[in-house]
């Protein structure tokens, strides 16, 4: 119950979906957690359903995308809070098409939330956490950054991207007793996935050893392996939490 008593946790993209249930489990676990999404009613409505269980929540709207947004809401919360613990890089968007039709729009989005978003919030809490002399990281991949999907070049490459990315602060940041790990969930029942028709589903589903998708909390039970001593001595890896439709 009190893996991360004390603790500060930010979560981007977590007003909803996987980022949500992050920020509930490690709530649960003691940690202040603070959601950080991109609309502000959005962003009210996640503290008060934490806040109402009698957990820790605090909200900051802002874009990840946005290096200014995203000082200010770094150094707000250092300021409130005097320290960040735990970084989970979630925030993330898919803009599928064939390559072939794919608008540069299409590519350049996509590279800006999930990689530009994860390198802008790393560099600022990492300021942080070097002058605490602790800290975890945690990056949101995804399966389809480990074995491509056509259709989803950008999103893969993006996602494929930010596992090199975890693996290099890792090596860069280990100095300073701060771990980086990624997590990369397979398919998981989201907004993100609700858009796929039941054929598809269930086409995904016999791909999946395990037979079924998964849910936001199996991510975020991961994630808190992560964020809590119990991996203490891991660093620079990849989890898959994908029903072990990848196996490498
Ligand atoms: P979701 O679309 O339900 O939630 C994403 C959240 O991120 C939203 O609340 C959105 O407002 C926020 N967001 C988007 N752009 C933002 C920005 N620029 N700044 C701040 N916040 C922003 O998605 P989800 O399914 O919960 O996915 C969460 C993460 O998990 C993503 O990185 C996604 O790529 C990854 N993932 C999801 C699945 C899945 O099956 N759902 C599989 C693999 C990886």
């Amino acid at each position: 119950m009190d893996r991360l008593k004390d603790k500060v946790a930010i979560i981007t993209g977590s007003a909803r979906g996987i980022g949500f249930s992050i920020a509930e489990l490690f709530a649960a676990e003691g940690a202040t957690v603070v959601i950080l999404d991109l609309v502000e009613e959005a962003v009210n409505e996640a503290v008060k359903k934490l806040t109402s269980q009698g957990l820790k929540a605090d909200g900051f709207t802002g874009n990840v995308t946005r290096s200014d947004e995203m000082e200010k809401v770094f150094s707000s919360v250092v300021e409130k809070y005097r320290a960040i613990d735990i970084l989970v890089n979630n925030a993330g968007i898919t803009k599928d098409n064939l390559l072939l039709r794919m608008k540069e729009d299409e590519w350049d989005s996509v590279m800006a939330v999930n990689l530009r978003g994860a390198f802008l919030c790393t560099q600022k809490v990492f300021k942080v956490m070097m002058k605490q002399r602790s800290g975890v990281i945690i990056n949101i991949a995804s399966v389809i950054g480990l074995m491509g999907n056509a259709g989803q070049a950008n999103y893969a490459t993006s996602k494929g991207g930010l596992i090199a990315f975890t693996k290099s602060c890792a090596k860069e940041f280990a100095s300073r007793n701060v771990r980086v790990n990624a997590v990369a969930p397979g398919f998981i029942q989201t907004d993100m996935t609700a858009q796929l028709s039941a054929a598809a589903v269930e086409n995904y589903a016999k791909a999946i050893p395990l037979e079924k998708m998964g849910l936001p909390v199996d991510v975020a039970k991961a994630c808190l392996f992560f964020a809590s001593d119990e991996s203490s001595y891991i660093t620079g890896q990849t989890l898959a939490v994908d029903g072990g439709l990848t196996m490498y």
